[in-house]
């Protein structure tokens, strides 16, 4: 199928909370938006907020006719025909679930799914931080870590579409328990949740130094935010510049790894941690140079924000839309 350039596409994010859809144009400028709640049972109930949405666009005159195809972005496992949800933890009944068909029936529209990290490294590749780079990595970092590749153009998805989660390398033996199932994912050192069980630890082996970020939480270690450590560490506290550090340490040690295995042109870093910026991203270039295999001897990656926040999923998916 191709799509005339000037065509719109639907993109879609669906979350465990929110659904947020967008009119996309072919430049990645969203021109409408709509936002619903996800019903908690999900699955078929999904798919009717799903189309209702689709529907009401489709039939709104301003678009009459020009709606070619809808993507869903969606944090799971996606089947490598980008037609069914695999599995997916943050919402119920969607396990091996045909969701691009069964809203296809009810749009009769085309419609694709796609990994969420796989749809915001698409963003970012057409539009943003990741254009001209091959192969370019991304990792995209907010409570979780989730992964997306691309190599010649195309996202790599594997065998059966469950390849590049970057999230869920074992680092450590035996390590934190994942929400994937097993112990030591670099998600559980790298993550944003990883930063604030690492802040409260330094409390601990630390508290002489730890009265200014206690105060900061009224002395509740429980109260600690992403934001609330981000303001501190600019503020150079001692403890939350050290947590960032042992963050920036271990994705460092990551990105190395990753670097002998895909030889990346660059590595972008998307999601939550963004807003941290070089509180992260700069550490953890450096500590990546420092854990480098053949360090002195190879390519060493580029590593940059990336450009969209929020919305990268949304018009990822409603690029892929496009093919
Ligand atoms: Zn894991």
């Amino acid at each position: 199928m191709s799509i005339s350039p000037t065509a719109l596409t639907i993109g879609i994010d669906v979350g465990g909370t929110k659904v947020l859809a967008g009119v996309v144009d072919s430049e990645g400028q969203i021109i409408f938006r709509v936002r619903k709640d996800t019903p908690k049972n999900g699955g078929p109930e999904l798919v009717q907020v799903i189309s209702e949405i689709v529907n009401e666009i489709n039939q709104d005159p301003k678009f009459a006719g020009q709606i070619k195809g809808v993507g869903l972005s969606w944090a799971g496992l996606i089947s490598s025909d980008r037609s069914t949800i695999i599995d997916s933890p943050n919402i119920s009944n969607c396990t091996n679930f045909p969701i691009g068909k069964l809203i296809s029936e009810k749009v009769n529209l085309p419609v694709i799914v796609e990994n969420d990290a796989s749809a915001a490294l698409w963003a970012e590749f057409k539009f943003g931080a990741a254009k001209d780079f091959n192969p370019v990595m991304f990792f995209i970092i907010g409570t979780g870590m989730g992964g997306g590749l691309i190599v010649d153009g195309n996202l790599h998805r594997g065998y059966s579409g469950a390849g590049a989660e970057f999230g869920h390398m074992i680092v450590q033996k035996d390590g934190q328990l994942c929400g994937c199932g097993t112990k030591g994912c670099i998600e559980q050192y790298a993550s944003g949740s990883a930063l604030l069980r690492m802040a409260r630890e330094l409390i601990q082996e630390r508290p002489a130094q730890s009265a200014n970020l206690l105060q900061r939480v009224e002395n509740k270690p429980e109260n600690l935010t992403g934001n609330i450590l981000t303001t501190a560490a600019r503020e150079n506290d001692e403890i939350a510049l050290a947590a960032f550090k042992r963050q920036a340490d271990w994705l460092g040690l990551a990105m190395a790894s990753y670097t002998l295995i895909l030889d990346p042109q660059a590595i972008i870093i998307g999601g939550g941690v963004v807003d941290a910026g070089d509180l992260l991203i700069k550490p953890a270039a450096e500590a990546m140079v420092k854990y480098m295999p053949f360090g002195k001897d190879r390519n060493i990656p580029k590593v940059l924000a990336a450009k969209f926040g929020n919305d990268a999923g949304l018009v990822g998916a409603a690029n892929l839309a496009r093919d």
